[in-house]
């Protein structure tokens, strides 16, 4: 990679950042596209933010990825926040826009891109269930009801937090039917059997480590998806069980590459090479 004087600089902000794969698979779509720029880490402390987005514009960054924690910190800096960042409340893009800085949400719209990528699965009028109502949740929900599901439960371990989030979302999409449940086997064995798409966005199951406790008894084997937006590994433990109940299986590398693909759009008004980014990221997650 040659850097040059009219080099642009792109980058990522989080706490820590250094487990994050997205340099790898931003610089790896620069060169490939045969551009001029330039993608960095940057360790934001939460009590940074506010400097650091004004020093997109100070130094002219050209855009900047936000990961955990900073995404929901970091909007009260920006000039624009998308509605749809606004209903999910965080933002994992910035787009600087000749000095305004633009946020955006790419997550969810990444999530559905990569269903329908890999299982061409549309979420019209299906039942889904949400494990978890986190950040990635309420990404994810968001697209899913703008793709027009018919019914969602949200289970999350803090029930009070699924229930805010089903209020919220109902009031923002008044034709779904949402409700919340906790993540009790009793209860959720109510909504598996009609479930559609069952999907972990819990931490549960990062580095190989746990896996949310369902009933995969009652889940059909003809109908329903399994999914897990946690792609390190890639088959988490929740997936081999999934596996085993011989339940079609779909994990978190597409997520992690169309939102990526979508950000890289924003920025360099590019396509993202994706076989290229499959290819090296599955290779470097130990699957190539
Ligand atoms: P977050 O906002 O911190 O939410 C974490 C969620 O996990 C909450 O619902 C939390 O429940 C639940 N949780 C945590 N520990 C738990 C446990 N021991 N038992 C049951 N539930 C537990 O995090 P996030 O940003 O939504 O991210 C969640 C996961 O998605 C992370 O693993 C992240 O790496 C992954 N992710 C992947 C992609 C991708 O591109 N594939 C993109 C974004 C995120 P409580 O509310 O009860 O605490």
């Amino acid at each position: 990679m040659k850097i040059t004087g009219r080099t642009k600089i792109l980058g990522i902000f989080g706490y820590p950042v250094s487990h994050t794969l997205s340099p790898l698979m931003h610089n790896t779509a620069l060169e490939a596209n045969g551009l001029d720029m330039v993608y960095l880490p940057f360790e934001v402390s939460p009590d940074s933010i506010q400097a650091a987005a004004a020093g997109i514009k100070a130094i002219n960054l050209s855009g900047v990825n936000i990961t955990i924690p900073l995404k929901e910190m970091v909007m009260p800096f920006l000039d624009e926040v998308t509605d749809e960042a606004r209903l999910i409340g965080a933002v994992n893009t910035v787009v600087n826009c000749s000095g305004k800085l633009i946020g955006y949400n790419t997550d969810g719209c990444g999530y559905t891109a990569s269903l329908k990528r890999e299982l061409g699965f549309n979420a019209k009028e299906k039942n889904l269930v949400i494990l978890g109502a986190g950040g990635a949740a309420r990404a994810i929900i968001a697209a899913l009801a703008k793709e027009g599901a018919k019914n969602i439960v949200v289970a999350n371990r803090t029930l009070q937090k699924a229930v805010s989030l089903a209020y919220e979302f109902k009031r923002y999409f008044p034709n779904l039917d949402i409700s919340a449940s906790n993540m009790d086997k009793g209860d959720l064995i109510k909504h598996l059997p009609k479930a559609n798409l069952i999907v972990n966005t819990t931490s549960l199951g990062m580095d190989g480590r746990g896996e949310p406790e369902i009933p995969f008894e009652v889940v059909s084997k003809r109908h329903a998806i399994i999914s897990d937006i946690v792609y390190k590994p890639l088959q988490t433990p929740f997936l081999k069980k999934a596996e085993w109940y011989k339940i079609k299986t779909h994990n978190g590398l597409g997520m992690l590459v169309e939102q990526g693909a979508v950000s890289f759009k924003l920025w360099t008004g590019t396509d993202m090479p994706k076989e290229i980014i499959y290819k090296t990221l599955k290779g470097y997650l130990g699957k190539g």
